[in-house]
């Protein structure tokens, strides 16, 4: 996607402060890797060097969030800060009625409590953990309406994220159009690799969703960089500008939840956003029980200010710009070095195919998690596995999930790292990908009850 005529990018931003990295030892990470079970969750964050575990919570906060800090208004009631993230959502996002939340999935939590019931079914663009838990918490069955060009590693679909709704109107069939209280929507779709639906699928969910009176409800915890790529990828969008587009996305649903730890800039925090007043008041009554009081949702009031401030640097043109370019630096190294990875170059970080990487390992001894230790004993970089250990188990008849997708995350932090640092990594997986054949896959020799991928250990074979 990256034409070699567009002018360079380059990091809208100086740096102020910087923060000293740790670099350990082969002999050290050889060791650290068994304590860990090789499971880099379980490594400390000392004994690693460039940390691409995650985006989440991850980002580099602004000046002008920092001193948004100092201005934290520690009431219980009614904090300044509340009213300056409500105007912030409300100005960006355009929902009606918002609760604060610790993250996204306390979010997900009290949105499942108050629609879903014993036996609802939730279609949705893939799965993701924690959303798709909480669904099952509640009572409710998810089932995967992403297109099938989702699931192959090797599609260069401009769209990946895009609902088929065919599967949508074969579900409303099936079960009738009163057990589907809402619909989920992913923007920029994590695990696929962070694939974006386009507004024009959107729109045609929201015409189906219309007629039988479900609701679409946005996991909008990526929203900006999905619309960079509608920008970029889909047609009548090139000169709108990244504020408008995302702004012209949440018009199409009812409500959303938001991990602030991605795209908003914040290292904690997340809200529901709805536009319906009674399932709002229901909310409020909720959250009180889960979180806290409906003007601080478990959160501080300076936590508030900082997300206020951060969404609205992250629907900037310049930030969105840089950010995924940092992206398609680091995966157009390792396209030319032919190593394996999930194209289209998505919008958080790049996704090793770590079936194509590993061919001679079987997904029973997890070649993803095989991976991501591999590459931690090379050089230190941490990345995480998202393939069958992620999956899980189906929780009615305890079998393990076979997923497609058998991948090795590597999530860019937002503001963080260095195009140097995308050179170091790079390298690392193409000396990583020169000795593949002497890889040895893993057995599980712990695993938790939910989301074991998690804490999950494992031998070598
Ligand atoms: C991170 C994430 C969540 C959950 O948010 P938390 O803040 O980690 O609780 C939900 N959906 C998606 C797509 C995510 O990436």
């Amino acid at each position: 996607m990256s034409k070699k005529t567009k002018a360079s990018w380059a990091e809208p931003y100086k740096i102020k402060m910087v923060e000293l990295l740790k670099m350990p030892t082969i002999s050290q990470r050889k060791k650290m890797i068994i304590e860990a079970g090789y499971n880099t969750f379980l490594l400390k964050s000392k004994d690693v060097y460039i940390d691409l575990l995650t985006d989440s919570g991850t980002s580099a906060m602004s000046d002008r969030q920092w001193a948004g800090l100092m201005l934290g208004d520690e009431a219980y009631a009614g904090s300044e800060n509340y009213y300056n993230l409500e105007k912030s959502v409300k100005k960006y996002y355009g929902y009606k009625y918002i609760i604060p939340t610790h993250q996204g999935r306390g979010a997900e939590n009290i949105l499942s409590k108050i629609l879903i019931k014993k036996g609802d079914i939730i279609p949705g663009n893939m799965y993701f953990t924690t959303t798709r838990l909480h669904q099952e918490l509640a009572g409710g069955t998810f089932i995967d309406v992403i297109i099938d060009e989702a699931h192959d590693s090797k599609s260069l679909h401009p769209f990946k994220g895009n609902i088929d709704l065919k599967k949508v109107e074969a579900l409303i069939s099936k079960y009738g159009k009163d057990k589907i209280p809402y619909i989920c929507v992913a923007t920029t779709v994590n695990m696929a690799g962070g694939q974006p639906i386009s507004l024009e699928n959107l729109k045609q969910l929201r015409t189906l969703t219309k007629k039988n009176n479900i609701k679409i409800i946005l996991d909008m915890t990526r929203i900006a960089e999905n619309a960079y790529f509608i920008k970029l990828r889909e047609k009548g969008y090139s000169k709108k500008s990244i504020a408008s587009i995302v702004k012209e996305i949440c018009d199409q649903t009812d409500g959303a939840t938001m991990s602030a730890k991605k795209d908003a800039l914040v290292n904690i925090g997340g809200f529901l956003a709805i536009n319906d007043k009674e399932l709002f008041e229901e909310a409020s009554n909720l959250v009180v029980v889960y979180e806290g009081l409906h003007t601080y949702g478990g959160l501080a009031g300076r936590d508030m200010e900082a997300m206020a401030i951060g969404i609205q640097e992250s629907v900037s043109d310049n930030h969105i710009n840089a950010r995924i370019g940092q992206v398609l630096y680091l995966g157009e190294k390792l396209k030319e070095a032919g190593i394996p990875i999930v194209e289209p170059i998505g919008g958080h970080g790049i996704f090793l195919d770590a079936k194509r990487f590993l061919p001679h390992i079987k997904q029973d001894h997890y070649p993803a998690q095989t991976l991501a230790a591999e590459i931690y004993i090379d050089s230190g970089v941490r990345t995480m596995e998202r393939g069958i250990v992620s999956a899980g188990r189906n929780s009615k008849t305890g079998k393990n999930y076979y997923p497609e997708l058998e991948l090795v995350r590597l999530t860019i932090p937002r503001r963080v790292y260095t195009q140097a640092h995308m050179d170091v990594v790079a390298e690392s997986i193409i000396k990583v990908y020169k000795r593949k054949e002497k890889i040895k896959g893993l057995k599980m020799t712990y695993e938790p009850k939910y989301l074991r991928f998690f804490q999950a250990k494992f031998e070598k074979l």
